[in-house]
């Protein structure tokens, strides 16, 4: 076959009367002769070719991924598919496998620094603008003082620092008229519903209290708060009242003259107005008002904003069957995380 058509390419070329371009037809007449005959090794090489090719995509694949460990991010995927690919067509199993495990190590480190990249992105559109209250709130630490406890304690403590005026350390609380069920143990439940919500939207939270069964007085409660650094200190209380006609909502904080922490009026004020307007917009219920008095102890010893919810008054009944209600404690407690946004949004 070659010898004919070689033979068959130089009489061509005798034919024709100019050598250059001849032997330029002749070069790639042959190239294209030798390439047609040699049919059989050429699949060959064109199958290790592309083999070749796969296993070094593999192997770069296993290299970038432990790269990926410094940069972090968008590789995660690709070594975690890598090896899956690899193990299954790869004769050399016993080698493989062993990387396999090493490129499994390398996304969950991979994770690490991604996940230290959120938080951090987080606050970094804050300035930018978008959603205000989000942007302020993350991180922002609040302490949740669930009212109350099982067992009151009426041991005296001074109801501010340096104060005179001796009041019972804590009591046990009012109880719902109609329902029976004690303020402590719907104080927690609410409290608790708060804490998660706080969590889902980025705060940091501290709880005073999440069992019945403490020994805490309000001012060592207000202590919790100020050694804690709490940006807010909010405390969760139901109401009671003679007249089982009174209800709603109200909140009380300190006025502009206590004589323990005055300075700390204005934001106590904001984040009393701001929890009230939103757990009642929140809840449908009769917006009362902020109260202002100097007469908390948990307030006077307060070293940080605070104030007190009181939710909603259990001897009326509609309000204790409501509070006493899944639904309803949802709301209260979505309420208040709400006028905790409101509050850090300004
Ligand atoms: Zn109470």
């Amino acid at each position: 076959m070659r010898l004919q058509i070689i033979e068959k390419g130089i009489q061509f070329i005798k034919k024709c009367g100019k050598t250059i371009a001849a032997a330029a037809i002749c070069l790639t007449a042959t190239m294209l002769l030798l390439s047609g005959c040699s049919d059989k090794p050429d699949p060959a090489e064109n199958s290790r070719l592309l083999s070749g090719e796969h296993e070094v995509r593999t192997a770069s694949a296993t290299p970038t991924g432990e790269e990926m460990l410094t940069p972090a991010g968008t590789p995660t995927i690709t070594p975690t598919e890598a090896p899956g690919k690899e193990t299954t067509p790869t004769p050399a199993a016993t080698a493989t496998p062993t990387i396999t495990p090493a490129a499994t190590v390398t996304p969950a480190a991979t994770v690490t620094p991604a996940a230290t990249v959120t938080p951090s992105a987080t606050p970094t559109p804050t300035p930018d603008g978008g959603q205000s209250g989000e942007s302020n709130r993350t991180g922002k630490l609040v302490v949740i003082d669930a009212g109350h406890q099982r067992k009151g304690n009426n041991d005296k403590e001074p109801d501010g620092p340096n104060s005179a005026t001796l009041k019972a350390k804590v009591s046990s609380g009012t109880t719902g008229h109609f329902t029976g069920i004690p303020e402590y143990e719907l104080n927690l439940i609410v409290a608790k519903k708060l804490q998660s919500i706080l969590l889902e939207r980025g705060y940091r939270v501290i709880m005073v209290r999440e069992t019945h069964d403490v020994n805490l007085s309000n001012s060592e409660r207000a202590e919790i708060a100020n050694k804690a650094g709490a940006d807010v200190f909010v405390r969760i209380h139901a109401n009671a009242n003679d007249n089982s006609d009174v209800n709603g909502a109200e909140t009380l904080c300190q006025t502009k003259n206590n004589p323990y922490n005055s300075a700390l009026y204005p934001q106590s004020r904001k984040l009393s107005q701001s929890i009230l307007d939103a757990l009642c917009a929140e809840c449908g219920c009769k917006k009362r008002h902020v109260v202002e008095t100097d007469t908390m102890s948990g307030i006077n010893w307060c070293k940080v904003p605070v104030t007190i919810v009181e939710m909603g008054f259990m001897t009326n009944e509609k309000e204790d069957r409501l509070m006493a209600t899944e639904e309803y404690r949802d709301k209260l407690a979505k309420g208040i995380a709400d006028g905790i946004d409101a509050y850090f949004a300004e």
